[in-house]
């Protein structure tokens, strides 16, 4: 479906979410209109609603394919932003960055390549326009903005869904999983020749602590090192007590390079207590003319580097749902939130079998799939020595693949070939 004359669209919130969901509008609507309430700054810099941008982020391949299909000439643009390219053996991860970086090319490109979209910052939304159970537009400081469609983007503690609720509207039940995540970032000098610019992942087991630590490249020459941890065991802020924390990882190369650091940042802190599912696919009744979408249905355990690429291909699912009904069509939300709950279905499902492993983590039982589950252990085990399995099991956890297509005749040989000849291991 083309964009139909007049039409417009509101996003409220210029995170990734925001950005990837206007990108799409852009081909289905006239005019869309970007309203952020941060002040969004030229330089690839944190800013204060978006917290996440102080920490290592990693951009799985399925959401690097589908911004570079988006975006042409990201991969240039984060290159010549100092994005620094990344060995990848397997083929997924190409290039690390800040997640400031990420954000700003987008929103450049955004900006440059669709005449159609704008983006206000300074512009906090205050509330929806609702009229005959549709909502037609928002409030902004006592100013009215008329659309055809509203996508909130506003993150995890999205409030528009309790406006909602207040106005006859039922609210989605919510599934969580208490992790009670700890992170402590800091960031170091990089060095020219530190593992080749090599990316670093190190995880504890988690029946035994299960600590977390990840370091990865960034521009001007730097390391955004992450340290996290579940309940009371969070890294510490004090330089020393951090470095030990870093220490107890299993592989020692990020202590090392701690340890070697001519200076660092105080190291800054985040913590999250539950990773958070709204179910709105299951709501009954939604008000035509808005959608919620991003963090501000799912908002995952962050360590499972999650929240960006399941964005991304949930504003995909939207461009699939805007060509079957029309932006404006009060079928929309319902078709909308269906094809958004199968993409989250299966990084939430990733995140909640590998976080429910920690005896201290609780959360709603996976039902009905431990066979396939200890089959799916037993396949990320044998990709140590598998390389066609390793590929699958990448594809899987990168979401590029179904789980299913891990269960092959071919697959499941190499699977339980490894099975029955590996070593037992803690
Ligand atoms: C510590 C941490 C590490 C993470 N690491 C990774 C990672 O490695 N890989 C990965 O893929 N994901 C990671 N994530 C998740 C990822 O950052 C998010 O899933 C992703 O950025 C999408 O977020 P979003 O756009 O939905 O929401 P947000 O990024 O929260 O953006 C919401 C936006 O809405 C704006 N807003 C809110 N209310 C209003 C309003 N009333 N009016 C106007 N604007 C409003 C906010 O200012 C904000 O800009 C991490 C998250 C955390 C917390």
């Amino acid at each position: 479906m083309g964009v139909r004359a007049g039409t417009s669209a509101i996003v409220i919130g210029a995170g990734l979410a925001g950005l990837a969901t206007a990108r799409v509008l852009s081909d289905h609507v006239d005019d869309v209109r970007v309203l952020e309430r941060d002040r969004l700054p030229l330089e690839a810099v944190p800013r204060p609603s978006v917290p996440q941008g102080r920490h290592a982020h990693v951009l799985l391949a399925s959401g690097q394919r589908q911004l570079d299909d988006w975006f042409p000439g990201l991969a240039d643009e984060l290159t010549a932003g100092g994005a620094v390219s990344v060995p990848a053996d397997l083929g997924f991860i190409s290039s690390s960055m800040s997640q400031p970086l990420l954000e700003r090319t987008i929103r450049g490109l955004l900006l440059r390549q669709r005449p159609n979209v704008s983006v206000s910052d300074e512009t906090a939304v205050d509330g929806l326009l609702v009229e005959d159970g549709r909502v037609v537009g928002v409030e902004v400081d006592g100013v009215r903005h008329r659309a055809d469609l509203v996508v909130a983007c506003s993150g995890r503690h999205t409030r528009f869904l309790d406006q909602l609720a207040g106005t006859g509207f039922p609210a989605p039940p919510v599934s969580e999983v208490r992790i009670d995540v700890a992170c402590g970032t800091c960031v170091v000098p990089r060095q020219p020749d530190d593992f080749a610019g090599a990316l670093a992942v190190a995880v504890d087991d988690p029946a035994l602590g299960h600590r977390v630590g990840l370091m990865v490249p960034a521009e001007g020459d730097r390391w955004i090192i992450t340290l996290a941890s579940f309940h009371d065991d969070g890294p510490p802020a004090d330089p020393a007590a951090y470095e030990d924390f870093a220490r107890s990882l299993p592989l020692p190369l990020i202590a090392d390079v701690l340890a070697q650091a001519e200076a660092a940042t105080p190291v800054m802190t985040y913590r999250m207590p539950t990773s958070q599912r709204r179910h709105v696919e299951r709501l009954k009744q939604t008000p035509a003319g808005f959608l919620v979408l991003g963090d501000a249905i799912c908002s995952f355990n962050p360590l499972h580097a999650q929240g960006m690429s399941s964005a991304a291909l949930q504003a995909r699912a939207l461009g699939h749902a805007i060509s079957r009904h029309g932006s404006a069509s009060p079928r929309l939300p319902g078709a909308f939130y269906r094809r958004a709950a199968r993409v989250i279905d299966l990084p939430w499902r990733i995140a909640a079998r590998a976080d429910l492993a920690d005896p201290r983590i609780s959360g709603p039982d996976l039902v009905g799939t431990d066979l396939v589950d200890r089959y799916l252990d037993k396949a990320l085990w044998a990709g140590h020595t598998s390389v066609p399995v390793a590929r699958r099991t990448m594809q899987v956890q990168h979401l590029l693949a179904r789980p299913e297509t891990l269960i092959t005749p071919a697959m499941i040989v190499r699977v339980l070939l490894t099975a029955v000849t590996r070593p037992r291991r803690r």
